[in-house]
């Protein structure tokens, strides 16, 4: 494995003290993705009813409630080992195998085509909790979790979008194919597959497959994702830079497969652990990487010394009487 400590105290200390001046400006509603969102949200709660008050007359398979628990960690692993810590980050390489993989267990989670993703991605940590952060956590709770996919973009992100470098995912023929078939890859990998497999393999009846594929698994696997834009921006303890909002949050780490180490990672982007603490830390996704390492798939994996980590702690981490209220 690698260390890299390269501009690590320059990094931190000059994202530490960004801001960008807030600019009052009218966004537009997207009203596309609010009926999406409301679509897939009363799905949800009409799937969450007929379960939590027993309406149905044909009772549910456990193979299906285990078969959308699987689906929801594979797809949810496609985020975290895929999009975030491979594509966003460059925190390890991959081989042509181990991208498609990800990129197809990606797009079983529903979300937008990687390119994008990694975009967005990019611009959050360069400018976090700015107007060109996509879900700026200074703008409220439901602006940072799910507002900001209801509205067009800031002026300010439309501005800063051009500085960020994507010429690395625009190499990836993988990445680029994901971007050119998004819509057939989510119909046949967030819809279709998830759905025919119980059916097929052992009699489920449609309606439940639906219910727990398309709504109750994507809805809930949406919410976690977003929760690291919005809880783990708010709440929580920030030992490695106290000045920033990301901060370690173990119950956003517990729901995404450890990307709740939210403070580390936003001062240390570049390791593939996204956390100072190894794998048994509610870090399943590290463990994955590691597996991955081990046969060969992921390599050059990247992380810095733990005498730059105890540097920068030293540095811009808490001091030992320090406040961990929310600033
Ligand atoms: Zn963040
Ligand atoms: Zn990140």
């Amino acid at each position: 494995m690698l260390a890299d400590d390269t501009d690590a105290l320059v990094f931190s200390k000059s994202n530490a003290v960004k801001q960008i001046a807030s600019e009052e400006v009218r966004q537009n509603l997207v009203w596309k993705n609010i009926f999406r969102l409301g679509f897939f949200h009363v799905g949800f709660v009409f799937a969450c009813s007929v379960y939590g008050f027993g309406l149905s007359a044909v009772p549910i398979k456990w193979l299906t409630v285990l078969w959308a628990v699987i689906c929801y960690y594979v797809s949810g692993l496609g985020i975290t080992a895929g999009v975030h810590r491979l594509w966003s980050h460059r925190a390890y390489k991959a081989t042509l195998g181990l991208r498609i993989m990800l990129m197809l267990m990606y797009s079983a989670a529903g979300l937008y085509g990687i390119f994008y993703w990694v975009k967005d991605h990019r611009i959050h940590h360069k400018y976090s909790d700015t107007d060109a952060d996509p879900h700026n956590v200074k703008r409220g709770f439901f602006f940072s979790h799910i507002g900001w996919l209801m509205v067009e973009r800031h002026p300010e992100y439309r501005r800063r979008q051009k500085e960020i470098d994507l010429s690395d995912i625009i190499a990836d023929p993988v990445v680029m194919f994901n971007k050119k078939y998004e819509r057939e890859l989510f119909i046949i990998f967030c819809i279709a597959i998830p759905v025919a497999v119980p059916v097929i393999f052992w009699g489920e009846t449609l309606l439940h497959a639906i219910l727990t594929q398309c709504f109750i698994r994507f809805i809930f696997t949406l919410h976690c994702t977003l929760s690291v834009n919005s809880v783990a921006h708010l709440w929580g303890y920030r030992p490695y830079n106290r000045v920033i909002n990301p901060a370690e949050n173990p119950i956003v780490s517990l729901l995404t497969a450890g990307e709740g180490f939210h403070n580390y990672h936003h001062t240390f982007p570049w390791d593939y652990k996204a956390s100072e603490w190894p794998y048994l830390s509610l870090n399943s996704t590290t463990l994955l990487i590691h597996a991955l390492w081990k046969i060969g798939w992921a390599y050059d994996l990247r992380e810095p010394s733990p005498a730059l980590v105890q540097k920068v702690i030293n540095e811009i981490g808490h001091k030992p009487d320090a406040s961990y209220l929310i600033h």
